[in-house]
């Protein structure tokens, strides 16, 4: 039944409550509450992977390789590096030896986790289990197109061990969404599209709620003149294609070098046309959504661009398509974020062309360089304004390795998920400064009241701070300290 205002109130209110005992368990336990989250994955394998496929329409090879597998690497990451990670770990301090200082992770309390349907199971996966690891609660929006796939994460994740009330679905629209952060969480954890994320800030804002934004991109292929034609139109037709090219870091964009660009054309087009649509292409998971691929792919036509495939296959289906020609980097294809399966691409003459064609967008999520220089692919990847780069291979697969973080600059907003970066991200660092030796030493002679000797030891100080070499530390303390004891035998007690 779909949540109104009043309910997700409750939901977050019945979610702070379970989380306190939860938060106040030390990582270590809750690690161990857990660790049997990647063996019950791996036994409800094809019953996850069956209900993606019967509610969200991908294919069932993409469902396992993009969703349920990645899922059990992320587990098995997020606990094994857990402890490590948000455990107490020491700060030496350089200017107060005689104290000691530990920093600790903390759980923010309740998480709301608002998903789309793109990748139904891994993506809210991706932000429920990291946080709960961090000591919160989460409430868990899904997209109103995935509810079922929800709700058996739900079960998975509880069937490992979760005790009750950390974990609770909301179903419904965007209004739930809205309710829920308006319902005054502790953080907002959201991932979708750049329109809904102003809006989830802006409420946010209120609290203010810190909100962790994964928004679109438009990922772009960057493509060396010695890079190897068969083997990146390869690369390019299933990154622009899997998933139906519903992906946020699905290859939109081909900038390749023009010495290459008419063979790349002729090849690419040639790979996509030859695309199972039956078995291998995911359709567009509503009507909504293929009225934007018709939308981009009118206005190409209008604009005089080349476009090649686009045809309408079944219902929801299109021949993916591959658009080219003058003036493609002013089109919408090329500036927007298309969510399907087409590809827009355009020649550079140099890498100075290449790097400021890439980075003349809002967004900054990901892209990829091809080159048969990986040392000279690398340096051009430093130059681009994206989240997550790969090298000769598309970005979409680091998404699927639990290593590596992921997230976005700019338009593509902020926050990271996978990588220890998710398990920071989920939680908020105290820091706690502790007496070294006895409870009460002696008293601070910074403490009123104050006397030309705190001045003194002060200046030492300072000189031997900026000074910075070990000697002069050992005489600016060495005179610092002797002003100090100075200070202390003549001034009155208080
Ligand atoms: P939307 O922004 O439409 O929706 C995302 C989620 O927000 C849904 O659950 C939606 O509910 C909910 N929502 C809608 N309105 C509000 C609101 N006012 N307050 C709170 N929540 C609300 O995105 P899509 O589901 O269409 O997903 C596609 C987008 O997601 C693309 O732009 C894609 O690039 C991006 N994305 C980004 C990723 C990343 O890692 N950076 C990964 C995957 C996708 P409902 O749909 O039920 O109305």
């Amino acid at each position: 039944m779909p949540v109104g205002q009043a309910e997700a109130a409750v939901l977050v209110g019945r979610a702070r409550v379970a989380q306190v005992a939860w938060g106040a368990r030390s990582v270590e336990e809750r690690v161990a509450v857990l660790a049997r989250l990647p063996e019950v994955l791996h036994e409800q394998l094809e019953r996850i992977a069956g209900v993606i496929v019967a509610e969200n329409g991908k294919p069932r090879a993409e469902a396992l390789a993009h969703e349920v597998v990645p899922a059990i690497a992320v587990a098995r990451h997020h606990l094994e590096t857990a402890v490590a990670t948000l455990g107490p770990s020491r700060i030496r301090l350089a200017t107060a030896p005689y104290r000691r200082a530990v920093r600790v992770h903390r759980g923010y309390g309740v998480v709301v986790a608002i998903a789309p349907w793109n990748l139904p199971f891994l993506i809210p996966f991706s932000q429920v289990l990291p946080a709960l690891i961090a000591g919160n609660a989460v409430v868990l929006k899904p997209s109103e197109l995935t509810p079922r796939v929800a709700e058996v994460l739900v079960e998975v994740i509880s069937a490992a061990g979760l005790p009750d009330g950390l974990l609770q679905l909301a179903i419904g629209d965007g209004a739930v969404g809205a309710a829920l952060v308006e319902a005054r969480p502790d953080k907002v954890m959201f991932t979708g599209s750049v329109a809904t994320g102003r809006k989830v800030m802006a409420a946010a804002a209120r609290g203010p709620i810190p909100v962790g934004l994964e928004l679109g991109g438009v990922d772009a292929a960057v493509v060396l003149e010695d890079a190897d034609l068969e083997y990146v139109t390869s690369a390019v037709a299933w990154g622009a294609n899997f998933n139906g090219g519903q992906a946020c870091c699905s290859v939109e964009r081909v900038l390749i070098h023009e010495s290459l660009y008419q063979a790349f054309v002729v090849r690419l087009r040639d790979k996509v046309r030859r695309i199972d649509t039956d078995r291998d292409l995911a359709p567009a998971i509503d009507d909504r959504q293929r009225a934007v691929w018709e939308r981009h792919l009118d206005a190409a036509r209008n604009a005089g661009l080349s476009v090649s495939g686009g045809e309408p296959v079944r219902a929801r289906q299109l021949i993916p398509a591959v658009v080219s020609g003058e003036g493609v980097t002013t089109s919408e294809v090329w500036r927007e974020e298309t969510f399907g399966p087409i590809v827009a691409v355009a020649a550079f003459r140099s890498d100075d062309d290449a790097v400021a064609l890439h980075n003349a967008t809002e967004y900054g999520l990901t892209a990829s360089v091809f080159s048969a220089d990986t040392a000279r692919a690398q340096a051009l990847a430093g130059r681009l304004r994206a989240g997550a780069v790969s090298i000769n291979d598309v970005a979409a697969t680091m998404y699927s390795t639990p290593e590596l973080l992921w997230g976005g600059v700019g338009r593509s907003g902020f926050g990271r998920s996978h990588g220890v970066d998710a398990l920071l991200d989920a939680s908020w660092v105290q820091v706690l400064d502790l007496p070294r030796g006895p409870a009460f030493g002696p008293k601070r002679p910074w403490w009123f009241p104050y006397d030309v000797g705190l001045e003194d030891a002060m200046r030492a100080l300072a000189a031997s701070l900026a000074d910075g070499h070990a000697t002069a530390k050992l005489r600016g303390y060495g005179q610092a300290g002797r002003s100090l004891l100075g200070m202390l035998s003549r001034r009155p007690k208080l």
